[in-house]
């Protein structure tokens, strides 16, 4: 049976699965990456106070005492600072022992907030922040049409967490295909690096039959890595990349084999468990395809 506060599909997070989720907008307001059939079902808007206050009340009779907080749709930092912050202030006088709010962040949305608009954000309560760099390079953001560069990925990610927000960063493994393997990997590490994260995540591409790539694909425009190729471009990744204390996972559906780590601490250990999966003949990848 549908429901009539949320529209779905509705996505959050695998670290919010236990999360109670307010959906704010619906859709994202860019909707036009390649790889991506999230939204696409749906119209971008944002929903009315009256709308907002009427899925909250019907959320008090559901959770007593939520201890996470999920914003949704796509980009719920689109919205003007003040509806975020009377938003914000709205949620903790409902559910006022609420230890965590966090939602997904648009580069965009990051970049065309000043830093005291973010500063005031964190300080009225959204605490962390999902951010889908997906690659690094201007080449592959560009095939994608993420409608972000580089420099701009890292200037958003810099300002959230120089506002203070726990940050973490997602890349797609495979995102660049055969042709721009060795790029992708040099260039999100690049990317990762200069943001320094507290959260880094690393899923695998996998096309679903109804997106812009996987007609690129039909078309023998774009041709994805095999699963040692994933592991070498991963190798790649890795061992480019400096953080300071990272938390690193691997370990969604998408991906051949699950890593799990600190970064830079347990750079070497994962680098070299990666090399010789790829160099054993008896690798045998974990395999989830859509087409
Ligand atoms: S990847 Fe993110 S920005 Fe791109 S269309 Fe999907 S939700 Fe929107």
């Amino acid at each position: 049976m549908r429901n009539r506060y949320y529209s779905e599909p509705l996505y959050r997070p695998p670290s919010e699965a236990r999360s109670m989720i307010i959906q704010v907008t619906e859709g994202c307001s860019h909707n036009k990456c390649r790889f991506c059939y999230m939204y696409k079902s749906k119209q971008f808007r944002l929903k009315s106070k009256e709308e907002l206050k009427d899925h909250i009340e019907w959320l008090k009779t559901m959770y007593t005492n939520p201890r996470r907080i999920f914003l949704a749709d796509g980009n719920v930092l689109c919205l003007k600072t003040d509806k975020i912050l009377e938003l914000l202030e709205y949620i903790k006088k409902e559910f006022p022992h609420t230890e965590r709010i966090s939602s997904y962040s648009g580069p965009l949305d990051l970049v065309k907030k000043s830093e005291e608009e973010l500063k005031a954000i964190r300080e009225a309560g959204l605490e962390l922040l999902y951010m889908g760099v997906e690659s690094g390079s201007d080449k592959v953001l560009s095939m994608m049409n993420k409608g972000v560069n580089q420099e701009q990925m890292i200037e958003a990610g810099q300002k959230a967490v120089k506002a203070g927000f726990k940050f973490s960063c997602m890349i797609i493994s495979g995102l660049g295909g055969t042709q721009y393997m060795e790029e992708h990997a040099l260039e999100s590490a690049k990317v990762i690096s200069a943001i320094d994260p507290h959260y880094f995540s690393l899923l695998r591409l996998v096309v679903d039959e109804n997106s812009e790539l996987a007609e690129d694909l039909r078309k023998g425009k774009f041709h994805l890595l095999t699963p040692r190729q994933v592991l070498d471009e991963n190798i790649i990744m890795l061992e480019n990349m400096e953080l300071t204390d990272c938390i690193f996972r691997a370990n969604h559906v998408s991906n051949h084999v699950n890593q799990a780590g600190t970064l830079n601490r347990d750079k070497d250990i994962l680098v070299s468990r990666l090399k010789e999966l790829r160099n054993s003949p008896d690798f045998m990848p974990r395999v989830f395809n859509r087409i």
